[in-house]
């Protein structure tokens, strides 16, 4: 199993494990990993659901 990259970015995650603080996007049925940082930046671009509170 590949570790994780990021979609925005190119870094790659650590371990194989997508970290918690990585969020997934699926977008035309492709699953698209953003790292922490691209993450917080997009996040609202990403998913709008997401509680702004958590972050
Ligand atoms: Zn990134």
């Amino acid at each position: 199993m590949a570790s994780a990259i990021c979609a925005l970015c190119g870094r790659q995650a650590e371990s194989e494990d997508l970290p918690l603080t990585w969020a997934t996007s699926v977008e035309n049925g492709r699953k698209l990993n953003y790292c922490d940082v691209c993450a917080r930046e997009n996040v609202r671009g990403i998913e709008g659901k997401l509680d702004p509170i958590y972050w």
